[in-house]
């Protein structure tokens, strides 16, 4: 199980420092739970000084496709990689209708982020109006697609998240039947692809009270947690809640 959690650009240092100090000092390791958090870029440093001697990972929220060069406000995987970054969100939904990233370039990001050996956490989902008109599937496999095809064989080493769109900051979770579903599809598509052992999380207002349903799901490996993880304790009840259906 994997419990990432997303902070988006929420925080500053003195926050940060007390939420990585709580989790930092309650996250006991254990073998069948890896928590994580994605921060802001300009904290990865304070994320690494406050973790670095502990159990809980830390990640980015995006990272540039290229190398380096002239792409003045981006940054490399390289850097990141400066900073201990273990895991980058790539494509997330937020990027893709904000920043206009389509799956193409997500996967090119991916893929930059594996070459600095940085676990790319791949985004896809469906608004709204696409599960309305019935086309969730076609959605998250034409994402998939990109980043498989892009991949290879090394898809192997990403992290897949299924996040739909209208559950996203709405509190409207998927229940756990519809991403069960969805889950299966992208499992069907990445055992085609040789790679079924693709850790598949869920995001979409997970929060203490709902995660054990969807963790209890047999294709959901964890969670991507965006407003809960910006209180520690939620975040770690739903750290509890993964290493109970760990054990199940
Ligand atoms: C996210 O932004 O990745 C997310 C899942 O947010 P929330 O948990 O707030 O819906």
């Amino acid at each position: 199980m994997l419990v990432v959690g997303n902070w988006k650009m929420h925080g500053d240092w003195g926050s940060n420092a007390q939420r990585l100090q709580a989790l930092h000092q309650q996250w006991v390791a254990q073998p069948s739970v890896t928590l994580a958090v994605c921060v802001p870029s300009p904290y990865l440093g304070q994320a690494q000084q406050a973790l670095q001697h502990g159990v809980v990972a830390w990640g980015a929220q995006d990272v540039s496709a290229h190398a380096g060069g002239a792409y003045t406000g981006e940054v490399s995987a390289a850097m990141l990689a400066d900073f201990g970054t273990r895991y980058v969100l790539v494509g997330h939904s937020e990027r893709r209708q904000y920043h206009g990233e389509t799956s193409e370039h997500v996967a090119a990001k991916a893929q930059a982020a594996l070459h600095a050996g940085i676990t790319p956490i791949v985004c896809v989902g469906e608004s709204l109006a696409q599960r309305q008109a019935q086309q969730t599937e076609a959605v998250v496999l034409s994402q998939l697609g990109a980043v498989l095809e892009a991949l290879g064989e090394q898809a192997l080493a990403m992290v897949l998240a299924y996040e739909p769109i209208w559950s996203i900051g709405t509190g409207q979770t998927a229940t756990a039947e519809q991403a069960q579903a969805v889950h299966a599809v992208l499992r069907t598509r990445l055992r085609q692809h040789g790679a079924a052992t693709v850790p598949l999380l869920y995001g979409g207002s997970v929060n203490p009270s709902n995660v054990a349903g969807l963790l209890a799901q047999p294709d959901i490996n964890g969670a991507l947690v965006g407003g809960a993880s910006l209180k520690a304790d939620d975040f770690l009840a739903i750290g509890q809640a993964a290493l109970s259906a760990a054990a199940l």
